[in-house]
């Protein structure tokens, strides 16, 4: 399924293509989520890829297939720590970070180390390498938004002391950083502000699960699926070829350099109606529990896409249905290899 799916992706981002092969491209917390994801592809469109993770968040398991392909070179370390490269680097991609509101809690550090320390090195490579610069930042840097849709000119509302403080104050201040290296050193740079996104390779286990995987693992399991708070919170979900096909305009389209661009569906969803979608597809007979909302979670988020649409020629898709249907199948096949 994965591989049809990562030729739908090469087709979508039609002329950009040319400028993605046989250039040398780094990409941190490439075995991550969505790193893994865009390593996978930008392997296929025949750049050289150079994929760097610490492995606290990101699987060796979602490279894995990548490992034996002569364009692929993996390198276990930690973007926080200074790492020189002696081959050429024509693109930067900083996607390290630990991204899951549960790992808030318990690696704030890590969280706030990656998108400062570990921005100023990847920094530091693109400005040695003469290299153009993405940066994925997030939604949170607008905080409980109070403008809905919301567009890149909002500028947010964030709780600097609250539980979700090490993540987005990281996050705005990783955009900081980016324009910094943009404004002394002239570096190509490009911000994508990613909206919720979700698909197969996304971490499952336990309290790690964001909620769709969450959701779906206790449907599947008839265990019951837990809504915090009473649900009426919004959120508006992207399936993950979408937001790669995004990412990837972003990068390498020539019109896009300095830009600053949400990348997310706005197709805006209540939490509870999400449960009750999941529980049908999956046929669960799980029942639906209320739990405490954790403190600062955002009331409601949906981007603005105008400018992405307009800029980048790119709209999502994968309407959220079809997009849970397909991580479910990935759910039962992934549940399949485990048992074997
Ligand atoms: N959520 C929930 N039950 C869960 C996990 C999450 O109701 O088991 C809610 C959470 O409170 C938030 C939304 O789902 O309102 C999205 O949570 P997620 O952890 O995916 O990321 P967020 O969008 O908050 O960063």
């Amino acid at each position: 399924m994965m591989n049809k799916e990562i030729e739908e992706i090469r087709r979508d981002i039609g002329a950009i293509s040319k400028s993605i092969k046989e250039k040398n491209i780094l990409v941190t917390g490439g075995a991550g989520f969505l790193g893994s994801w865009l390593c996978e592809v930008l392997v296929e469109q025949g750049a050289n890829v150079i994929c760097l993770d610490n492995l606290v968040s990101g699987l060796k398991a979602n490279i894995s297939h990548l490992m034996g392909k002569g364009n692929f070179k993996f390198i276990q370390h930690d973007i926080t720590q200074p790492i020189l490269f002696d081959e050429p680097i024509d693109v930067v991609m900083h996607l390290a970070s630990r991204a899951s509101p549960f790992e808030f809690e318990k690696y704030p550090i890590q969280i706030l180390k990656a998108n400062t320390l570990g921005i100023w090195v990847a920094l530091g490579i693109a400005k040695k390498h003469k290299a153009r610069f993405l940066y994925t930042s997030t939604s949170e840097i607008y905080g409980a938004a109070t403008e809905i849709p919301t567009s890149e000119e909002y500028r947010g509302n964030v709780n600097p002391v609250g539980p979700r403080s090490c993540y987005d104050e990281a996050k705005r201040c990783g955009e900081s950083y980016v324009i910094a290296y943009e404004l002394q050193h002239g570096l190509d740079t490009r911000i994508a502000r990613i909206f919720n996104t979700y698909g197969p390779r996304m971490r499952v286990e336990g309290v790690y699960g964001r909620v769709i995987p969450r959701f779906i693992e206790q449907a599947l399991s008839n265990k019951p699926i837990t809504i915090f708070g009473d649900g009426t919170q919004t959120r508006s979900f992207c399936y993950v070829t979408d937001q790669v096909e995004g990412l990837l305009k972003l990068a390498f389209s020539e019109n896009a350099k300095g830009e600053v661009v949400n990348i997310g569906s706005d197709k805006e969803i209540t939490i509870f109606e999400l449960a009750k979608l999941i529980q049908e597809l999956t046929n669960s007979s799980s029942e639906i529990v209320f739990e405490e909302l954790p403190k600062d979670d955002p009331p409601r988020r949906r981007p603005d896409i105008t400018k992405a649409k307009t800029l980048l020629d790119w709209k999502p898709k994968i309407e959220l249905e079809e997009g849970l249907l397909r991580m479910v199948k990935w759910f039962k096949e992934k549940g399949k290899r485990r048992v074997r």
